[in-house]
């Protein structure tokens, strides 16, 4: 997970070329590094690592935003809190810190679909989503989720009506985005608890859509 502190503006394609993919950053390097002389003297297993990063990428980090989206879902007051300011209705929940500084919620409706990118590196909400999905890094997604949206989400297993317009959003080390997706139907009633169990974290990168049923989420 790398730290960007670079200042890309949302309202231009990136004209700058630079592309730290191929290389480790000071950070990662370290890391590896450490991770690698750790398990050489046997007091890691790199099996074990790759647990706990799983865990914080699919499981305690999106249930912040989950619960962010079950409560939008279920409080019109909150939604309409979340339209105008996520960083505080966000922070009002206790979610803050790093990289969640400046949240932007955007609503999933019938006419448009929200996805997150970030074309430049892998600008993402932290404090709401945890650690970013490998695919969310990856080079081939931050180009074509802006080329051919409809394409990748196709590859996602999403395959939304036709007259569904997709929006994309380039996250920036400023501002980070949290898709709210739409409410399953048949949900009438439900806890805010049993509603979040819905929301997977693609969802809340658009991604995906919101589960029918409990447990049906990736
Ligand atoms: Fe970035």
């Amino acid at each position: 997970m790398h730290d960007d502190d670079h200042h890309h503006g949302d309202d231009h394609v990136h004209p700058h070329g630079h592309d730290h993919d191929n290389h480790y950053s000071d950070m990662q390097a370290r890391v590896k590094a450490l991770e690698t002389v750790l398990t050489e003297k046997g007091l890691i297993d790199p099996q074990a690592i790759d647990v706990i990063v799983d865990t914080y990428q699919t499981r305690i980090g999106p249930r912040n935003g989950a619960r962010v989206v079950a409560k939008a879902w279920s409080d019109p007051e909150f939604a309409g809190w979340l339209k105008t300011d996520a960083t505080a209705a966000i922070a009002s929940l206790g979610y803050t810190g790093r990289q969640g500084e400046h949240m932007r919620a955007v609503f999933n409706t019938d006419e448009t679909h929200n996805l997150v990118v970030c074309t430049l590196c892998s600008c993402y909400p932290w404090s709401v989503l945890g650690l970013p999905p490998v695919w969310y890094k990856a080079p081939s997604y931050r180009s074509r989720a802006v080329i051919d949206p409809r394409g990748v989400l196709a590859e996602f297993g999403v395959t939304l009506p036709e007259g569904q317009k997709i929006r994309v959003w380039d996250s920036t080390a400023e501002l980070r985005y949290l898709v709210i997706p739409q409410r399953p139907a048949g949900t009438e009633g439900w806890s805010e608890e049993q509603l979040a169990d819905l929301v997977s974290r693609d969802a809340m990168i658009g991604a995906g859509v919101a589960a029918a049923l409990p447990g049906a989420a990736a």
